[in-house]
């Protein structure tokens, strides 16, 4: 039995959305639930904006969002679009001159509230440059920055009050025939992000660009987003993802992932499954864990591994992985392939063994999926 076998108790049925486009990313419909991330860098900055946005791509970023607070960003976001390996979103508030320089810049989604930039007039400029330029649009509400008469009608922010927020806006882009956009109602605290999304759901047949906003540092902000966003993706909902950290946008993109990966929405790289370790362990599972992870970083083909300290749990863990090791003898383990005992392996050499295992079957899965893409035709 693989680990990714189809089992009506393993499938979420996803809302039906409608599709929209961020450069060459499909979002919402059926297309893979996508991987956003924002840089931390001066965007003026442009070779350090560079460097963030491509080890965010590495690590797996569908989509990667720009501050733009002012023209020298909206200039040097040029060049940011051009080296960049994926789709940017510009980030924009208020100054819709901004989002039109964005939108001439080549960003390729603008995040702007069409509520907040003054006039009917200027909504009409900013949907004709995301039109010409071939921009998607973002709406996102915010539960810290809803506005003022939203606050005096429903006296503090609350689910209802954010999906008003967002229907207001949503009218500004229909009442100028522009459908391109995605949705996102975003709150700290995940009670009411988690209803504000709800309510969206049933308000709205737009991409929802899900966010637990201000999660915090990388823990705590990991366990709220993958509470309050996982909450929602297993209930169907979203169509993006971006969670929010006080750290590394690297991290955001990882944890992003590894949400979306437990659930089985996507699926990349090595999920290792390991044990937590306790006296009957044969080998230092934590340690092993910690430097797998590191070695294996470069996989991005979809496979597991199970490391597991003893015989309590590991032949059973085996038998749904691609690769396994077992401890358990004087000094030894099992190495397990396709859920089979296969051979003993010294612990002090399991590591670059099981590397090496995990690169070939790797290259193994890489080819099957190859030749079946290809049709039996081609093999003839
Ligand atoms: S699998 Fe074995 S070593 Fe790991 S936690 Fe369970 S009993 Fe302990």
């Amino acid at each position: 039995m693989s680990l990714h076998a189809i089992r009506p108790w393993r499938t979420i049925e996803r809302r039906r959305s409608r599709q929209i486009m961020v450069g060459p990313v499909p979002v919402g419909g059926d297309a893979p639930i996508s991987v956003q991330t924002m840089t931390n860098t001066l965007t003026t900055d442009v070779a350090a904006t560079i460097a963030q946005v491509q080890a965010c791509a590495e690590a797996g970023a569908d989509i990667v969002r720009i501050s733009t607070p002012d023209a020298e960003s909206t200039r040097a976001l040029r060049e940011i679009v051009r080296e960049s390996p994926v789709p940017i979103v510009a980030d924009i508030h208020f100054h819709y001159r901004r989002a039109i320089e964005a939108a001439e810049a080549g960003a390729a989604c603008l995040r702007i509230n069409p509520g907040n930039i003054g006039s009917a007039e200027r909504v009409r400029e900013v949907v004709k440059a995301a039109r010409d330029h071939g921009c998607s649009i973002r709406i996102g509400v915010n539960a810290g920055s809803l506005e003022r008469h939203l606050l005096e009608k429903y006296a503090e922010p609350c689910p209802e009050a954010m999906v008003e927020s967002a229907l207001d806006h949503i009218r500004l882009l229909q009442d100028n025939d522009f459908h391109e956009f995605k949705v996102s109602a975003k709150a700290s605290d995940v009670f009411l992000a988690a209803a504000a999304y709800q309510g969206l759901a049933e308000a709205t047949d737009a991409p929802l660009h899900l966010g637990i906003t201000e999660a915090g540092a990388l823990m705590a902000g990991t366990v709220k987003s993958a509470i309050g966003m996982g909450n929602l993706l297993w209930a169907g909902i979203g169509d993006t993802i971006r969670v929010s950290l006080s750290a590394d946008p690297v991290e955001e993109v990882r944890v992003g992932f590894e949400i979306l990966k437990a659930l089985g929405l996507r699926h990349r790289g090595v999920n290792i499954i390991s044990c937590p370790s306790c006296a009957r362990q044969g080998f230092d599972v934590i340690r092993t864990v910690e430097t797998l992870e590191r070695r294996l970083e470069h996989i991005k083909t979809s496979m597991s591994l199970s490391i597991i300290g003893c015989v309590v749990n590991g032949p059973g863990e085996a038998l749904m992985t691609d690769i396994g090791f077992t401890g358990g003898g004087a000094g030894n383990g099992m190495v397990y392939v396709a859920g089979k005992q296969s051979h003993r392996m010294d612990n002090d050499s399991m590591i670059d063994h099981i590397v090496e295992l995990v690169e070939k079957r790797a290259e193994e899965i890489e080819a099957e999926q190859a030749a079946a893409a290809s049709g039996p035709r081609a093999a003839e």
